[in-house]
């Protein structure tokens, strides 16, 4: 125990942890720049501009959305098994795939553990970060570096607490458990209130399922993009296929993501936005879903939907220009 101790109160035992938490942020955010490089080229500005232009000219000849009557969301998982997923499975040109476990009344056990351990270990290591600003040990008191202990617990306690969400989210995959997690959603940005909206997100999560089994890059701006450019394909053909407009709502969101993309592009290369083609879009703070959206729909307009196929084999040529980059950032 006292062992124990002296390694958790070791300035190198914290300076490691600084610089895995640092070597994580800065891996993470060389990832979304090899992105963000991708996208924010001038000459994406047009391009980017047909994409919003098709989008709304397609989602203003759809009729409203339906209310939301909240059945039951296994009348979602049943649209998927029966309606879904042979063809999400032909647009990827993959065999037949079980379904993995989807929870809709109950959570995911395996992402409530998380939730809790990632809350118990920033709670231990806000506490410990306290206690060292406080009461430094005599090491750390000789060596003046109690300070390096006390940013390394913050560091942690703040990583911890960040991870949260992503484990209790509605929506979600986990990546531990291969589950899918599903359940209605009332926020502002996209209702999800009828089983066909839920069967879209649900698609949106068994894709994340289906990039884990096949060994899709590390890179959750890539995952999401990905995600969502498989699930409006598949949305759009379920729409034709029923003319049932729900199958389509969460599109309206990704507008959302295309305007900001545009905005901020609009910005970097000083030029005025078209103001008529994004009225009454209302932009978002951009970050990997919007990002990567953006990426594959202009990747997808240029060389059309077989992108989907090639990056969950492996292929990022299209994306990245050359297979290399892509294979560089795992
Ligand atoms: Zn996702």
């Amino acid at each position: 125990m006292g062992k124990i101790k002296k390694i958790l109160n070791s300035k190198w035992t914290f300076a490691a942890a600084g610089v895995l938490c640092l070597g994580m942020a800065v891996s993470r955010f060389l990832k979304y720049e090899l992105c963000e490089d991708a996208v924010y080229q001038p000459q994406n500005i047009s391009s980017i501009e047909q994409v919003i232009k098709e989008q709304r000219d397609f989602l203003e000849k759809v009729p409203p959305f339906k209310a939301g009557s909240f059945q039951s969301e296994q009348k979602a998982v049943e649209i998927f098994k029966t309606q879904i997923k042979s063809k999400l499975e032909n647009f990827l040109e993959i065999p037949e795939t079980k379904t993995p476990p989807i929870h809709s009344d109950f959570p995911d056990p395996m992402n409530l553990f998380f939730a809790c351990a990632y809350g118990a270990m920033g709670l231990l290591m806000a506490y410990e970060a306290l206690k060292k600003l406080k009461k430094p040990s005599q090491e750390m008191k000789r060596t003046g570096m109690h300070i390096i202990p006390f940013f390394g617990c913050s560091l942690l306690s703040v990583y911890f607490f960040l991870n949260i969400p992503g484990f209790i989210s509605d929506n979600s995959y986990n990546g531990i458990s291969k589950a899918v997690s599903i359940s209605y959603d009332n926020n502002e940005f996209f209702k999800i209130d009828t089983p066909e909206k839920l069967s879209m997100a649900l698609t949106h999560e068994i894709t994340h399922y289906l990039q884990d089994k096949y060994h899709f890059k590390n890179n959750s701006t890539l995952s999401e993009g990905h995600a969502i450019g498989v699930a409006r394909n598949l949305g759009r053909m379920l729409y034709k296929e029923t003319g049932n407009p729900d199958f389509l709502a969460v599109q309206k969101a990704e507008q959302r993501y295309f305007v900001s993309v545009y905005l901020e592009m609009c910005k970097k290369f000083g030029v005025k936005p078209n103001k008529d083609l994004i009225k009454g879009i209302e932009p978002v703070n951009i970050g990997g879903h919007s990002l990567g959206a953006a990426l594959f729909a202009l990747k997808e307009a240029q060389f059309g939907d077989k992108i989907y196929r090639d990056v969950l084999r492996g292929d990022y040529s299209e994306l990245f220009g050359s297979s290399e980059n892509g294979n560089n950032q795992k």
